[in-house]
């Protein structure tokens, strides 16, 4: 008989827990490819390629690793090939969805544009852009049909204005979305710019925060009026009973395959203390944050197993070295704010809120825009989470002007619900992932809404929000509006695959804010899309109380 212990099986061994890809607990493996990309060159050395290299020696020299994955660090994607159709979006490799042209993203923080910036904004689209230009609900210009040499000379324009391309994609700090009105608002008490421009100049484009473990967003306004509910951080307007006007913080807001509404930390920030609460919370992000899977890399995934009790000490004691103030929650408007329309700034001024029909513009209208706000006396535009543009400065004697000339460029101060209230994302025209058309879909839309529904527009005190994603990605924010339409291949009467969505119904943000339910089996077609809206909103404004809203 054997006298030896017998040796212990892997099975008795103490499992080891498999990390999250958290840098701040010994996992700095690169753990998916994207990690491994960021770790071999950080994303913000491209720039010196490109002007070096791709854009002497064209597309075909350009590092796939580049191409794919660190150009986002520059606002750069590949655009989709034409003509290839929804049904194979998912079947194909990224190369051979590439199209040999890119999407530009152009930052404008806050959304603040001057009218010199938009005009070279607009000059650029129609040189080098085949005169494509989309206002996006992130307040940013984005372009199709860009060559790769072309790059020096528009980062040279853009520069020159004072915009940038930098971190306006890519595992990075995205752009800062803000109020279009901050600051000449007569309801806003403190204009948070200062704190959007600090952060901007410390810490955009610095290799600090280059390598996130996904994207950022962040939000600063004191009025409701940027989706705050779903950035991954958010500053909001709150009076504070003794320390007077400052910001509310929240985080871990999101979309996408798995939405959330950002939690509130219970802090009241003052103005001068957002760019280090920002860069504290950052820091956190990126040294906490899961890069194990890409798509649990968001940090409304550590928000969601921390809760915010533990989350605020952590950014306290690690990366603050100070208690934050405990604050009381922001009042919550009905809906968000969308600026369109005629409005009183406080010096007696006026903005105008103009609605482009689901964010599309072009090289030729941005230039137009920027003649006519001029001669309007403004030198200021912004544009709005909500895909709108509006003209700040204005004077009584120049409005009804503004509001003609602007109307014949097709954006609108006075548009019907529809136009108002229906956004759309990129869709199949140009984006890699899109199953559906969005764009031109989203804008026939809107037409034949007017048709439709000519004889009830009267009726519709609050406009229906309708939203046309071409993919689960939810870039036009699918599930927080009033009718949210998924991208998705469905089949018709006659049981052929075409282009539809998926349903979610009652969503919103402010009073309302909370995912639209998404009801089995509520699929509609694109040709169908019409029918489809004009039948539930009839339903909505025969069935409602009064003041009733669609998601209540
Ligand atoms: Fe592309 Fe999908 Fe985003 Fe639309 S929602 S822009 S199709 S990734």
């Amino acid at each position: 008989m054997s006298t030896e212990t017998p040796a212990a099986t892997p099975a008795a061994q103490p499992k080891r827990k498999r990390g999250e890809g958290q840098w701040k607990l010994g996992h700095r493996e690169p753990l998916t490819p994207n990690e491994r990309t960021k770790r071999d060159d950080d994303g913000l050395n491209v720039r010196a390629r490109i002007e070096n290299i791709y854009a002497k020696r064209g597309f075909d020299s350009i590092d796939p690793g580049d191409l794919r994955g660190r150009f986002r660090w520059w606002g750069l994607y590949t655009q989709r090939r034409p003509g290839i159709d929804g049904g194979r979006t998912a079947t194909l490799e990224p190369e051979e969805l590439d199209d040999r042209y890119f999407m530009l993203r152009v930052r404008s923080d806050g959304g603040a544009l001057t009218t010199e910036q938009l005009r070279v904004l607009g000059e650029i689209s129609q040189q080098y852009a085949r005169n494509t230009a989309d206002i996006t609900d992130r307040q940013n210009i984005q372009y199709h049909w860009i060559e790769v040499e072309s790059m020096p000379t528009i980062w040279q324009r853009l520069e020159g204005v004072g915009l940038l391309t930098t971190e306006a994609c890519g595992d990075t700090p995205r752009v800062i979305l803000g109020s279009p009105v901050a600051g000449i608002s007569a309801s806003h008490p403190v204009d948070p710019e200062p704190a959007i421009r600090t952060i901007l100049d410390r810490y955009i484009g610095s290799k600090e925060f280059s390598n996130l473990p996904r994207k950022f967003k962040t939000a600063i306004s004191w009025e409701q009026d940027v989706a705050h509910e779903i950035n991954d951080i958010s500053f909001v307007g709150v009076e504070h009973p003794e320390h007077g006007p400052g910001f509310d913080l929240w985080v871990g807001g999101g979309l996408s395959t798995n939405p959330k509404i950002a939690t509130r930390l219970g802090a009241w920030v003052p103005l001068d203390e957002i760019p280090d609460v920002w860069a504290g919370v950052c820091g956190l992000f990126r040294d906490y944050g899961y890069r194990r899977l890409r798509h649990r890399a968001r940090i409304k995934f550590l928000i969601a197993d921390w809760g915010a009790e533990k989350f605020r000490q952590v950014l306290q004691d690690e990366y603050l070295g100070r208690e934050l103030i405990d604050g009381p929650a922001p009042v919550t408007p009905d809906r968000p704010i969308d600026h369109v329309g005629v409005h009183k700034q406080r010096d007696g001024l006026n903005y105008v809120g103009l609605a482009p029909a689901s964010g599309r513009v072009s090289g030729d209208i941005l230039v137009a825009l920027a003649k006519a706000a001029e001669s309007a006396g403004s030198r200021r535009v912004r544009l709005t989470a909500q895909q709108k543009v509006v003209v700040l400065d204005v004077p009584d004697a120049a409005v009804d002007a503004l509001v003609a000339e602007a109307d014949g460029l097709g954006l609108q101060a006075n548009p019907s619900p529809w136009r108002r209230a229906t956004m759309a994302c990129t869709g199949i025209e140009f984006c890699k992932l899109a199953i559906v058309e969005t764009k031109e879909r989203a804008i026939r839309l809107v037409a034949d809404l007017e048709e439709r529904l000519a004889d009830i527009q009267g009726d519709i005190d609050t406009p229906v929000s309708i939203h046309l994603n071409g993919c689960p990605n939810s870039c036009a924010r699918t599930q927080v509006a009033d009718i949210g339409l998924k991208g998705m291949i469905v089949q018709d009467a006659e049981k052929k695959s075409v282009e539809g969505f998926q349903v979610h119904l009652g969503g919103g943000l402010g009073l309302d804010a909370g995912f639209g339910r998404k009801l089995r089996g509520l699929k509609v077609t694109s040709a169908e899309l019409g029918e489809y809206v004009e039948r539930v909103v009839r339903h909505y404004i025969a069935q409602r109380e009064p003041g009733e809203r669609f998601a209540q």
